[in-house]
């Protein structure tokens, strides 16, 4: 079996490999290209023994699986989810070839370095190894490289759970992110595991004014100050904070002063957290950002028509229809003027922070950062493993960041520009995820 050193050396080319393959999805079809990165990986398993199946929903969408069957066919089986797609990229303000994969103070450049490629190099490093053992693991293994993610997976894991359901097994799910550290007030650590994800419940507003001529608008009823005063209305939407359990342990793992506590679990004083505030209050808030404004074409004709898109996440719990009702609240006395269409709606989705796989997360992360508590999250936008808690299993985000690196830094990372991953955190990522497919599957 190869050592240590090998394993964490091969998912670091693999990485290196799968950045170059540039497999950048602008959420059309046609993008992605994730055939490159399925090649790749398809060649890196090669000889291993593990049985591969390939996904191609689309012409070159490829998803592809590599299974290692368990020896104990009642024993837990154990997926890893890794998306093998990047978001595009403003190459204008990067400071290094964003596909080019440089190595450069311990850091490796590159869009999709940090989101999510160094896990899904670190799962299939693991996998691979398992499968060139001698002995099987008692629990079945399957590494899936999937395709979408970053278009919320309808021609990837989206599409696998649909059309391929029974292709593996959904049951106990590990994907991205997870494993980075928050700075908490003491000095001390606390490590970060994700449990579920907020939801989607995009919105369009339709509202009607008066048409006619630029040249006369007197009498008529401005159609663009309708769409104004309606974004002006959803703009000061203040939905309540909901101070849940996950938000009070949460909070509570910063060790601020009890007064700085109280404030933050009734949901206030955000700026106490930081570089943290922003994703903070998204984990404790229903939000609302209205993103997309259209009225009118022509500079000379008043518009009849105008719509106001809505970016809404809803938290586990929160109905399509209650976001209705605060809309319709917040819309005030215009509120029988305006139509909500709906477009993209997806509940949030959340697994116990307990059980075999979240209790064999937890043992890895203490064998790592011995006595450092571990903080269930909530992620505010999606991933790949609520495809697998819709089918009844359970899913949690994991990898692991080095002490320094802490929720903060790694959000701010995602689909950012100079994108990068730190070699000290892929080789943390490697490793854990080789001491958790052990303890957890009994490789
Ligand atoms: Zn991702």
């Amino acid at each position: 079996m190869p050592d240590t050193h090998d394993v964490t050396q091969s998912a670091l080319l693999l990485l290196k490999e799968m950045i170059k393959n540039a497999c950048v999805n602008d959420l059309t079809a046609d993008s992605g290209h994730e055939v490159r990165n399925a090649d790749t990986l398809e060649r890196f398993f090669a000889g291993s023994g593990a049985r591969v199946q390939r996904f191609e929903p689309h012409p070159g969408r490829v998803s592809i699986a590599f299974t290692v069957e368990g020896s104990d066919p009642s024993a837990e089986p154990l997926t890893l989810l890794g998306h093998t797609d990047v978001v595009p990229v403003d190459e204008a303000k990067w400071s290094v070839d964003p596909f080019a994969a440089e190595e450069i103070d311990g850091r490796i450049y590159g869009r999709g370095s940090t989101d999510m490629l160094y896990i899904t190099a670190a799962m299939a490093a693991v996998t691979r190894e398992v499968a060139f053992s001698d002995t099987p693991p008692r629990g079945t293994l399957t590494f899936v490289g999937c395709a979408d993610e970053e278009a919320r997976g309808g021609l990837g894991a989206g599409w696998l759970a649909k059309h391929a359901g029974e292709a593996f097994s959904w049951r106990n799910c590990l994907s991205e992110e997870g494993g980075s550290h928050l700075p908490v007030a003491d000095g001390s650590d606390a490590l970060v595991v994700v449990v579920g994800e907020k939801g989607a419940a995009q919105r369009r507003l339709h509202i009607h004014g008066d048409a006619g001529h630029g040249s006369t608008p007197y009498g008529r009823e401005s159609t663009v100050a309708l769409i104004s005063e309606v974004a002006r209305r959803v703009v000061a939407l203040e939905p309540e904070v909901r101070a849940d359990e996950l938000w009070e342990g949460y909070v509570r793992a910063f060790r601020f002063d009890p007064d700085t506590e109280r404030a933050l679990i009734d949901g206030h004083n955000y700026a106490a957290l930081d570089d943290l505030a922003r994703y903070s209050h998204a984990m404790s808030h229903l939000t609302v950002a209205p993103t997309v404004l259209r009225a009118g074409s022509a500079i000379n004709v008043l518009p009849s028509a105008a719509y106001l898109e809505l970016d809404i996440r809803p938290l586990p719990g929160q109905t399509q229809e209650e976001i209705d009702d605060l809309l319709r609240t917040a819309l005030g006395d215009l509120a029988d003027r305006v139509e909500i269409e709906h477009l993209i709606t997806e509940d949030a989705t959340v697994s116990p922070a307990s059980g075999p796989l979240y209790d064999a997360l937890v043992a890895t992360l203490e064998e790592f950062f011995p006595g450092v508590p571990v903080v269930p999250t909530i992620a505010a936008g999606g991933s790949d493993l609520r495809f697998g808690r819709r089918k009844g299993g359970v899913g949690y985000g994991f990898a692991l960041h080095r002490r320094g690196n802490t929720l903060g830094t790694v959000l701010d990372l995602l689909h950012s520009h100079d994108e990068y991953v730190e070699v000290e955190d892929v080789e943390l990522t490697t490793l854990a995820y080789r001491s958790l497919v052990r303890r957890f599957l009994g490789a």
